[in-house]
């Protein structure tokens, strides 16, 4: 089988005014995402998606400029041989960021080939699924409404309960944009809400992530608060180059401290846990070198007793990578009575608006009943992409 065609799509929804969220660091004001259509000689065709956020163009012309000429020609099942030939080409100058990220989207439109060319859904090709569900924590709690309204409890709390009553049973929340007081407000707030909607005497999975807002020395002020709070982990407290202040906060605090989506390959992550900076690694399949690559870390993860937890932000297709690769990743550490935040993956599901997610495939993942979202049984990735809906937003 050889690769004959390579697409890069540029897929982005405005969003509505009202819609306009942030983060620490950025507002956004739009999603999008750079999806990946490789068709080989068979007559198969594989998709996958390059790049975490930001503008995908960048992304797409690494595909296009870069990659495409690379492995076309090549065996896709040969999803090794072609990673390290990209890499290896990308190393002098590419080794984080948009080469990376490329590569991941190509990597992954390789592993649906491969699953459809031997009828098998990809969890199966990574050695077996130890799941066919996992519990799904909402990402939510982000600065809305303009800045007169960022520090505003009520509506933090209304939409906690709102995510409980769409079925969510753990939540993550975002600080990093206020003062410490009023971020540490919120966190007090979003964790009542979450207890008030919890049975009597369970507390739900609660985690904040920051985005790498602080200093060292104020992170853990934060975190210290955070434990006040019974957060299962503080996300990103620092910038991701200073390991040696992840360090201080691991060593300083008793939660646990994840990080990791920012981060490029199996190296950068090595780095970070050969200098005890993390306890639960987040990487991006589709930001740290795809599905190939995200197996590697979770396997150095577990060297190291670091838990994986992988970041998921763009369309249906990083979901359906992300749900794979979950469904391959043993309990850590084993347990005769695997629970999910303990020692089972939990899948982050972002709950900000974005019809890549929600419209993009023929059958979207959805929450089921229990909190859980079903992992995809069906050849390669195990799903439809529709068409329309990447020439609808694609570039018009
Ligand atoms: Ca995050």
């Amino acid at each position: 089988m050889k690769v004959v065609d390579v697409q890069s799509y540029v897929l982005k929804s405005p969003l509505a005014e009202q819609e306009e969220f942030y983060a620490s660091q950025e507002s956004f004001s739009e999603r999008s995402s750079c999806l990946v259509r490789i068709e080989t000689d068979s007559g198969l065709v594989g998709w996958g998606e390059a790049g975490l956020w930001g503008a995908p163009e960048p992304v797409a012309a690494m595909i296009d400029h870069v990659l495409t000429p690379r492995i076309t020609g090549m065996n896709p099942l040969h999803v090794d041989v072609i990673w390290e030939k990209l890499y290896a080409h990308i190393r002098d100058w590419g080794r984080q960021g948009t080469a990376v990220e490329a590569i991941s989207g190509v990597d992954i439109a390789c592993w649906d080939i491969a699953g459809q060319a031997l009828q098998q859904p990809i969890h199966a090709l990574l050695g077996g699924a130890y799941r066919d569900r996992v519990k799904a924590y909402a990402t939510g709690g982000y600065y809305k409404g303009g800045p007169e309204k960022w520090a505003d409890t009520g509506a933090l709390a209304a939409e906690v309960e709102r995510h409980v009553a769409t079925g969510f049973r753990a939540l993550k929340i975002k600080v990093g944009l206020l003062s410490v007081a009023e971020d540490l407000a919120r966190v007090k707030a979003a964790r009542r809400a979450l207890d008030a909607c919890a049975p009597s005497g369970e507390r739900f999975p609660y985690m904040v992530d920051a985005n790498h807002a602080y200093p060292p020395h104020i992170a853990i002020a934060v975190g210290r608060g955070l434990e006040e709070e019974d957060t299962l982990w503080f996300e990103e407290p620092v910038i991701p180059e200073d390991r040696r202040g992840y360090r201080q906060v691991a060593e300083t605090l008793d939660l646990a401290i994840a990080g990791g989506e920012c981060e490029h390959t199996r190296f950068s992550f090595r780095d970070l846990m050969l200098e005890g900076c993390i306890d639960i690694a987040q990487p991006d399949i589709c930001g740290t070198g795809g599905i190939s690559e995200t197996v590697k870390i979770a396997t150095l993860a577990q060297t190291f007793g670091v838990q994986v937890y992988p970041h998921v932000w763009g369309s249906g297709i990083a979901l359906a990578a992300a749900l794979h690769f979950i469904a391959s990743l043993p309990p850590s550490p084993h347990s005769a009575n695997p629970l999910p935040a303990l020692n089972e993956p939990m899948l982050e599901f972002d709950r900000n608006p974005n019809p890549l997610r929600d419209t993009l495939l023929r059958e979207p993942f959805t929450l089921e009943d229990d909190g859980t979202v079903l992992i995809p049984q069906r050849p390669g990735l195990g799903i439809e992409v529709d068409e329309a809906v990447v020439a609808q937003y694609g570039p018009q």
